[in-house]
């Protein structure tokens, strides 16, 4: 310590005051005091790792893109809001196809109404309604500004399992000859529905499929994907990411055409050969989306209904009326529990 004390020696040292010796005191000092601070503030910093986590929690309930990077949508997510101020932009139509035959047509007038208040406001909408009464239509439900109906008539089919061999077909023609030149986008619809929240813009897209509410977040070993390996169906079994509904699908008419053409090929493919798929026309849907991934996949909140399955969804956007009394596979019944 002495040697400190000394001004430059013979050796090369340097003299050190007793003043000196203070001000480096103080100088560790704060430099000490400074970094405990700083550790202290790190941690209060990390508050925002807190809030990380749980928006990583959020992300892992509420995911909003698919495996493949596609946007998987909430409608009132961050994401959804850019893509409906992104929409805004444009003007375009879109095609809502619902068909009704027989005992369904009583669901005509409460789905219109409904979709009158909560689908697409302001946008150019045309309703295509498939039905073998045209009569229930008329007089015709008011419509907002910008919306139309068309009422097309088709022959009767009874049957659940007749009905289902027949849709993809009767869409499949029906988009090519009238849809596809009116409208840019089209969606189809099971008429046993109801909107019961907004769906807006959000839900444009190439192709877009929505997941089913009873296997959202449920191992992929559970979804019924077709387990018969002579059916144009089958899935191997590492295949397929989700398991999608058949009660609301859509996107850019060439996108829904080539779906509704190819399933309705696969369905009378398997039909000439005795064979059906677990699910119907499901079985066929899950089987062209492994195929053809959708550019965007609807939450369930845009299929839902109440079932110790479905999921908690922030808003029930779509709720579906038939699926919470009928049985999931109905390959020998003609005729539904409710
Ligand atoms: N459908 C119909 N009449 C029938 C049976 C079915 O119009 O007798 C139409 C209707 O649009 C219905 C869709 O086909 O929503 C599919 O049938 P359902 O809703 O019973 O099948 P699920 O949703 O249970 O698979
Ligand atoms: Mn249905």
């Amino acid at each position: 310590m002495a040697r400190f004390l000394h001004s430059r020696l013979s050796s090369g040292m340097y003299k050190v005051t007793w003043r000196q010796l203070l001000v480096l005191c103080v100088c560790v000092l704060t430099g000490l005091i400074y970094f405990s601070q700083g550790r202290r503030l790190s941690a209060v910093r990390l508050q925002p790792e807190e809030v990380r986590t749980t928006a990583e929690e959020e992300q892992h309930l509420f995911p909003v893109t698919t495996l493949w990077g596609a946007p998987l949508v909430w409608g009132d997510s961050e994401p959804s809001v850019w893509r409906r101020a992104e929409f805004s932009h444009h003007a375009f139509r879109v095609g809502l196809v619902v068909l009704a035959v027989g005992r369904y047509v009583h669901y005509l007038q409460g789905l219109l109404s409904s979709a009158e208040l909560n689908f697409l406001p302001e946008v150019a909408v045309t309703y295509y309604i498939l039905t073998d009464s045209p009569r229930q239509l008329d007089p015709p439900p008011s419509l907002g500004p910008m919306r139309k109906l068309r009422v097309i008539p088709v022959a009767e089919m009874p049957g659940l399992k007749r009905l289902a061999l027949r849709r993809m077909d009767l869409l499949a023609k029906f988009i090519k000859e009238q849809v596809q030149w009116e409208v840019d986008y089209v969606y189809c619809m099971d008429v046993d529905q109801t909107f019961t929240g907004p769906v807006e813009t959000e839900i444009l897209g190439k192709l877009v499929a929505t997941l089913h509410p009873g296997f959202y977040n449920k191992p992929r070993q559970t979804f019924p994907y077709e387990t018969d390996k002579e059916s144009a169906a089958f899935v191997f079994e590492g295949e397929g990411d989700y398991y999608y509904t058949s009660e609301f699908y859509g996107g850019l008419c060439k996108r829904v055409l080539a779906l509704v053409q190819s399933c309705s090929q696969l369905i009378l493919k398997d039909e000439e050969r005795g064979i059906h798929a677990r699910i119907l026309e499901e079985s066929y849907l899950n089987r062209y989306l492994i195929n053809n991934r959708p550019t965007c996949v609807l939450s369930p909140e845009y299929s839902w209904w109440e079932s110790q399955n479905s999921p908690n969804v922030p808003t029930q956007r779509i709720l579906s009326l038939g699926r919470k009394c009928g049985p999931l596979s109905k390959l020998n019944e003609d005729t539904q529990a409710c």
